[in-house]
């Protein structure tokens, strides 16, 4: 079996007809999950990519997907069409907006008729979704523990920690030393709420808004996270920092634009010339 060189990981956050700031359609999103689907792309899973780092092999068309803050979109249209596909991503909870009740109607519930999305919940776009969250709503547009639930009984996403608070700590706490504590709890919360709810702790850990330097990477490695991501653009090769792991954001394009990302960014080679051509 041939094997991957460098192993593309990428960034979504919100599926959602409703457009805005790291928004894709599901018209879209669907477009590009069939490109993978169709094309015998590999979506493995964040414990294959950490083996991988290590020298494991993965098949030569590997890729990860990841999706940001666990939005209740990422259950109404991200894992039915996860599903349909037979793929697999991860998402990284901010596990303190994560709430109680049951599953709310998905796109794929068969209560949908022909031509009826009715009654499927709203799903606001992303200032929306900041304001009611900062408002106390956050179970209107964020995921339920039923809904990580049946999605990991499906097999379509796995879970990960986004802090239990997605605080940027260092545009807060001036202090130092209360700006560490804050963040330890923050991370120690959150790594104990997964290993409370899911059963298993993680080692994999996504930086609120990208934001990390070495106090927090040093922070992140006592909490048991072994494995950080971030907002850099770039590509994960074998031995490659595991602290500081790049990913692509996705934009709201089809699956062309896509595949461009895939030729590139499956090539150490190639995704290096690109970033010395786009001057990082
Ligand atoms: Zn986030």
């Amino acid at each position: 079996m041939k094997t991957a060189r460098a192993v593309p990981v990428l960034m979504y956050h919100h599926v959602s007809p409703n457009p805005g700031l790291v928004t894709i359609s599901p018209e879209n999103f669907r477009a590009q999950m069939r490109y993978l689907a169709e094309h015998d792309w590999h979506t493995a899973s964040l414990d294959e990519l950490a083996r991988f780092l290590a020298g494991e092999s993965l098949p030569k068309k590997s890729v990860v997907i990841t999706f940001d803050d666990g939005y209740l979109d990422n259950w109404v249209y991200a894992h039915p069409v996860m599903a349909e596909y037979g793929l697999h991503g991860a998402i990284f909870l901010v596990t303190g907006w994560i709430g109680d009740g049951p599953p709310r109607p998905h796109a794929a519930c068969s209560k949908v008729g022909a031509g009826g999305t009715a009654h499927l919940p709203a799903t606001p776009d992303h200032g929306t979704c900041k304001r009611l969250i900062a408002a106390g709503r956050a179970d209107e547009v964020m995921l339920r523990w039923s809904e990580i639930e049946a999605m990991r009984a499906a097999g379509t996403f796995e879970f990960h920690s986004h802090t239990h608070t997605h605080t940027r700590w260092d545009q807060i706490e001036t202090d130092q030393s209360i700006r560490l504590n804050r963040l330890t709890e923050d991370l120690e919360t959150s790594r104990e709420t997964l290993r409370a709810r899911l059963g298993a702790s993680t080692p994999h850990l996504c930086w609120p808004q990208g934001y990390y330097d070495a106090d927090y990477q040093r922070l992140a490695l006592a909490s048991g996270f072994t494995h950080c991501y971030t907002t850099q653009p770039g590509t994960v090769c074998p031995g490659a920092a595991a602290d500081a792991l790049p990913r692509i954001v996705i934009k709201d394009r089809g699956n062309d634009w896509l595949a461009s990302r895939l030729w590139l960014y499956r090539s150490a080679f190639r995704t290096r010339f690109y970033g010395w051509f786009k001057g990082r």
